[in-house]
């Protein structure tokens, strides 16, 4: 059934909420999920990150009304969850009325996060926002290591207060490892780490950058 969304201009586009067929035989499935990046800001240096070397000014960032128009053309296209990231999506003063737009906007929402910049008083208002998921990426199983390389004293120490918040809060807690040469050997000790702080799902990722 085509969706009409109203785009930029004030007029009315349909979109269609299903496989699209560009051709006979090429189809396009509605996209699931959208990766919203609300920044490149982090306070965190992890030396793989892929944070453009240039990054956006904080002004050329979109604004809280732009990214709710886009989470309801999103669900309009058939989207069901957004992954609210960054750099460090903590970084924005606006989060908790993103989320709240997204949740309006009938998305699961997902927060991508190092953890720091997120007090336990920001998540309980993403909770009340409608914040569905917490996603907390670790640079290792060794606190030492973990904020050498997270480029970040007390990094750690931030990780494990949050992820027990989330815990606290309810929510599905996502523990994320990039794994590398300097944290390689302790995999185990980092999956042994994420379900001492709740998770239930873990995700091993290597390095791509
Ligand atoms: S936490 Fe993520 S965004 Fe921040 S420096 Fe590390 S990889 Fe980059």
């Amino acid at each position: 059934m085509p969706l009409p969304i109203e785009n930029d201009k004030g007029r009315t586009e349909h979109w269609i909420n299903g496989p699209v067929a560009l051709s006979s035989s090429t189809i396009v499935h509605k996209p699931l999920g959208l990766l919203a990046e609300l920044t490149h800001r982090c306070p965190l240096g992890c030396p793989y990150c892929s944070n453009p070397l240039a990054f956006d000014a904080r002004e050329d960032e979109l604004d809280t009304a732009t990214w709710g128009r886009i989470f309801r053309e999103a669900a309009g296209l058939g989207v069901l969850q957004v992954h609210l990231s960054g750099g460090e999506p903590g970084a924005r003063r606006d989060l908790v009325d993103i989320t709240a737009g997204a949740h309006t906007a009938g998305l699961y929402t997902n927060l991508i996060t190092s953890a720091v910049g997120i007090t336990a008083k920001t998540l309980g208002a993403l909770t009340e926002a409608g914040l569905d998921h917490v996603q907390i990426s670790i640079q290792d199983s060794n606190a030492a290591s973990a904020d050498h390389i997270a480029g970040y004293d007390g990094a750690f120490a931030r990780k494990r207060a949050l992820a027990a918040e989330v815990v606290r809060h309810k929510l599905p807690l996502t523990v994320n490892a990039v794994v590398h040469r300097a944290n390689i050997d302790r995999i185990g000790n980092m999956v042994d780490l994420a379900l001492g702080l709740g998770a239930t799902r873990v995700e091993i990722a290597h390095v791509q950058y």
